[in-house]
């Protein structure tokens, strides 16, 4: 049992014959059905039980967007396309996969630094939300719109004069390239009064990776006392204010699931008061990997039991070249384990051995566990990697070393 200990509580369940069940297949069969390893699969009903768990606690007026950067395998966005209110992209290409999708354009928005003429032509020409992160987009954007004769929506990124505390990756406070200082927005506003661009709102997210309540409570409420204070010198109502997110997952030992009941009670109350404030706004909190993280699996398969000098290795088809995050490079100061099961012997039939989970590449940082207490693997068997549904595939460098790239399943 101690391989599986801290990823508590798992999320997908087991069967009779001790296998991890992925959607609702063992992994020796989806392994089959998909017709080689390594890959990665997503379970579709884990990903809509995030959904509706977060509607559950989430007050009723919050709209939920996907940032799809966590997931964008074009099968889960059109998914989600039926279970959230809308997407945030952060690329042209993002961009296409969920116009792809039957949201409605308008309820889509586009982030990020250094957007290109191309990228802000094609938002402009779909209708989304631009939200704007510096001055000198806010200027293009306006030509780009007077060239297509269409009036772009524009939202202004903020950066805040706060930080989201305890957070995994911090994406505002202080200097950042993300957004236009706090301070600077009301002279932003301004100018946009000249400007012949249809201003929406406010776009302000702090962190991410957060799992405290408390922190993430705590951003919240500065962020609508910022955007109420900012709307005072907005040239019409705020109609959108994107609140960010930062919501977090366990991923290693000692992490504990964020209280996401605790982080909806504290916004009800919060949100009365914002609503009075800023009547015409819609308010939306954007997730990625919370609604996608544990829903998935990174399957590869043991091609080799090693030993060496007393140290047991499972050299595996699969890596780092996959899956970046495990390994421990994808922002990690201090290498640490994802949770990491042999999938074919989810609790093990003897106590645990230690053992490290390799791969094929010629680096010593192809490691997916490192002395890890796992079940007995043999050569065949299968090696899952949980809490793979976000930043897996497409944060990683799949060209290193030119072995082929994972599929992937939606099952
Ligand atoms: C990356 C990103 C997100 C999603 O972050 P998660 O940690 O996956 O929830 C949301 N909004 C913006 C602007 C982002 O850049």
């Amino acid at each position: 049992m101690s391989s599986i200990r801290h990823t508590a509580p798992l999320a997908f369940s087991i069967s009779a014959d001790n296998q991890l069940l992925i959607g609702g297949l063992t992994a020796t069969r989806l392994a089959a059905r998909i017709g080689r390893t390594p890959c990665y699969a997503y379970d579709r009903a884990l990903i809509t039980a995030r959904i509706a768990e977060l509607r559950t606690v989430l007050p009723p007026d919050i709209h939920l967007h996907y940032a799809i950067k966590a997931n964008p395998m074009p099968a889960v966005v059109q998914h989600l396309a039926g279970l959230v209110d809308g997407f945030d992209v952060a690329s042209g290409g993002e961009l296409k996969t969920v116009l792809d999708t039957p949201m409605a354009p308008a309820q889509m928005s586009f982030a990020g630094p250094a957007k290109s003429a191309n990228e802000l032509q094609q938002a402009v020409a779909a209708g989304i939300v631009i939200n704007v992160e510096s001055e000198r987009e806010l200027r293009a954007v306006t030509a780009i719109g007077t060239a297509l004769g269409i009036q772009p929506q524009v939202a202004l990124r903020v950066n805040p004069d706060f930080e989201l505390k305890a957070s995994g990756m911090k994406m505002g406070g202080g200097a950042k390239q993300f957004g236009i200082d706090a301070e600077r927005v009301p002279a932003v506003l301004h100018e946009l009064r000249t400007l012949d661009l249809q201003f929406i709102g406010f776009h302000i997210f702090s962190g991410s990776q957060n799992l405290r309540a408390e922190a993430i409570s705590e951003a919240q409420e500065k962020t609508l006392a910022l955007a109420t204070r900012l709307s005072q010198h907005a040239p019409t109502p705020v109609r959108l204010l994107n609140l960010g997110g930062g919501f977090g997952i366990p991923y290693f030992p000692g992490d504990q699931p964020l209280d996401v009941a605790q982080v909806g009670e504290r916004l009800a109350e919060l949100l009365p008061a914002a609503q009075r404030d800023l009547p015409l706004a819609e308010f939306v909190i954007e997730l990625g990997r919370f609604i996608v993280g544990a829903a998935g699996v990174y399957l590869c398969r043991v091609v080799e039991r090693k030993l060496s000098r007393g140290q047991v290795f499972l050299v595996t088809d699969g890596g780092l070249h996959h899956h970046l995050a495990a390994s421990g490079n994808f922002g990690q100061v201090l290498r640490k384990n994802y949770p990491v099961i042999v999938a074919n012997r989810v609790h093990p039939e003897t106590e645990p051995e230690l053992a490290s989970v390799v791969g094929p590449l010629c680096t010593p940082l192809d490691v997916l566990a490192d002395k890890m207490p796992l079940g007995h693997a043999q050569e065949g068997d299968f090696i899952a990697v949980l809490q793979s549904g976000a930043y897996g595939l497409t944060a990683s460098p799949t060209a290193f070393l030119g072995h082929p790239p994972p599929l992937e399943v939606l099952v």
